[in-house]
């Protein structure tokens, strides 16, 4: 299955501001499964059948693009799987569309309170957690674990040694980490941070062996999951121009700082760009 959706994903060119761009749309890979989430999946899901388990465990938010994914593999690979998601007071809401279709995937949600979400990478909470699903498979929110990382080199291709600069959106830096990790001396990877403030980089130097690459926050509108009125209009125009959907939280606070960067030439001409568009589309709000 991993391979044959790979083997679809898209190169698009285009000129942006007098730069050739070169976009990979992982958002075109499957409407539940956008993106680098399925890079991330892989070897998690490959690893835990090889385990032996049937039944696998994971974190999220409730717009989580990482729980859409994972509900939506394990349905396709016969296992079951249980989302605990954050935020006690949903329980006694109607489902949102995420968790209404991860239901439907027939991921079990289980609630948390955000005081107990908190501690989901607490040894001592992660055997609670193990022993009240003591056949789960336990994945790490976000999807971020060296399996993940492996999965994330997979992004780039032989061909991509071509690109001198290699962007994307980061979260918990999984995905960047991949990508540096996959890219060559000679490349630069930049990433873009959904969230405030420059830890990311101390996350991301430890898990990767390399140091071609930097991760910045000047984009990220005041913080995770913010929105600026200018954010949303550039969302409305960059879809009108260049029929590429973005969404709010990640991609689109990518190409709005890579727009800029190349406009103000921070970005220079000569650069040759691959963007990795991690796709999300899942929880794409209307501008
Ligand atoms: C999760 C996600 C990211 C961030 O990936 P990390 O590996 O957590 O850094 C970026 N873009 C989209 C669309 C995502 O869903």
């Amino acid at each position: 299955m991993f391979d044959a959706i790979a083997q679809k994903i898209q190169d698009q060119h285009l000129q942006l501001h007098g730069i050739q761009v070169t976009i990979r749309r992982l958002d075109q890979i499957h409407p539940q499964i956008s993106g680098n989430k399925f890079f991330k999946l892989k070897y998690n899901f490959l690893e835990a059948k090889q385990q032996g388990y049937r039944k696998l465990l994971t974190f999220g938010g409730a717009y989580s693009n990482h729980i859409a994914a994972t509900a939506f593999v394990a349905d396709q690979f016969g296992f079951q799987s249980v989302g605990i998601i954050r935020g006690e007071e949903l329980k006694h809401k109607p489902l949102n569309p995420t968790l209404a279709t991860a239901s439907q995937l027939g991921m079990q949600v289980h609630f948390v309170s955000r005081e107990e979400y908190r501690l989901k990478q607490s040894p001592d909470y992660l055997a609670q957690l193990q022993q009240q699903f003591p056949e789960h498979y336990i994945i790490p929110e976000g999807g971020t674990n060296q399996l993940a990382i492996l999965g994330c080199t997979e992004i780039l291709k032989p061909d991509d040694q071509q690109f001198d600069l290699i962007c994307c959106a980061v979260g918990t830096g999984g995905t960047i980490a991949g990508l540096i990790q996959a890219s060559q001396s000679h490349q630069h990877v930049l990433g873009f941070s959904a969230l405030k403030g420059l830890f990311l980089n101390d996350e991301v130097a430890r898990l990767t062996s390399k140091c071609n690459w930097k991760i910045i926050d000047d984009y990220c509108c005041g913080g995770y999951a913010k929105t600026t009125p200018e954010l949303m209009q550039f969302i409305q125009r960059f879809e009108t121009q260049y029929s590429i959907p973005l969404e709010q939280i990640y991609t689109a606070k990518m190409m709005f700082g890579l727009e800029h960067m190349i406009q103000t030439g921070i970005i220079s001409p000569e650069q040759k760009l691959l963007v990795i568009h991690t796709g999300g589309l899942q929880g794409r709000l209307n501008p």
